[in-house]
């Protein structure tokens, strides 16, 4: 797939199939092209039950985050703007909203991390601790990323330990 289809190095779709991105297949060896694979295959091989699980969850807890969010700033205005409401009431409120949309946000992070876990336990049952570690650091020595993607990374990937971690809890 071109650069300006898909802008992830790899995706898996709702339909299993994998793509890779052609620029970044282009800028990488060989191993790292393995390696993002068989990233993308443990999304691939996920079942029929979590992938569901994982669109309703994604999709109903960015929703509610993002209702909160418009309901705290809706409720904030009216806390200032009605006479009816005191300021302390319309904080209280506001503090509440922020505390729902916070738990949400937090869920919606953690379900993403989740599934990019299975993803890159994949390749740690595919090639072992060691070849994992090393292409790992490798792959992300080579992408050189802009500050959106290194946010992005950080919020959405679990780290290298992480994986480890939890592929000898197994
Ligand atoms: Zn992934």
């Amino acid at each position: 797939m071109p650069d300006e289809v898909i802008g992830a190095p790899g995706k898996t779709t709702i339909f299993n199939t994998i793509w890779l991105n052609e620029r970044v297949k282009c800028d990488l060896s060989t191993e790292l092209v393995e390696y993002l694979f068989l990233h993308e295959h443990g999304h691939a091989s996920r079942s029929p039950t979590a992938r569901l699980k994982f669109i309703v969850l994604t999709v109903s807890l960015a929703s509610l985050t993002v209702g909160f969010i418009c309901l705290t700033i809706a409720v904030g205005v009216i806390g200032v703007l009605d006479p009816i409401y005191s300021l302390v009431q319309g904080a209280i409120a506001v503090l509440i909203g922020i505390v729902f949309a916070t738990l949400t946000g937090k869920g919606y992070l953690r379900v993403i991390r989740n599934e990019e876990l299975h993803a890159e336990l994949n390749v740690v049952h595919e090639l072992g601790t060691e070849e994992f570690r090393r292409r790992h650091e490798l792959f992300e020595e080579t992408r050189d990323r802009g500050p959106i993607e290194v946010l992005q990374r950080r919020l959405f990937y679990p780290t290298m330990d992480m994986v480890v971690a939890a592929s000898q809890d197994q």
